[in-house]
């Protein structure tokens, strides 16, 4: 549970980064630190910009609510807590993104990947 809320201010600091650099909303950080702004108000503010890494830490506070967060979509592992710090959004255990990475190797070398 303690685990939960620190992987929340991670995606939430992160979200917080993305909305300041990419369309310069100015979210203060004390408010934040002290909890007055809440998802809800990110959320309003969300409702208006869509963006692949929005989305991905979004998904990533929604799997945190049903309780998928850190499990690897494809093989259903666990991913280290160090990882998710770096990469919140993280929805792939290291073996599996590597099997990935691969795979889109051998399409690209085949032609077949756009
Ligand atoms: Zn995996």
């Amino acid at each position: 549970m303690r685990q939960n809320k620190r992987i929340r201010r991670v995606i939430l600091s992160r979200l917080y980064d993305h909305l300041l650099e990419q369309y310069f909303v100015p979210w203060p950080r004390e408010p934040f630190v002290a909890g007055t702004v809440t998802e809800h108000e990110v959320d309003a503010v969300l409702a208006f910009k869509s963006d692949v890494r929005l989305d991905e830490l979004r998904t990533a506070l929604d799997r945190l609510d049903h309780g998928t967060y850190g499990v690897c979509i494809s093989c259903k592992g666990r991913i280290p807590l160090e990882s998710l710090v770096l990469n919140p959004a993280q929805r792939l255990c290291a073996t599996c993104e590597q099997l990935l990475a691969g795979s889109e190797l051998q399409a690209m070398r085949r032609g077949t990947l756009l």
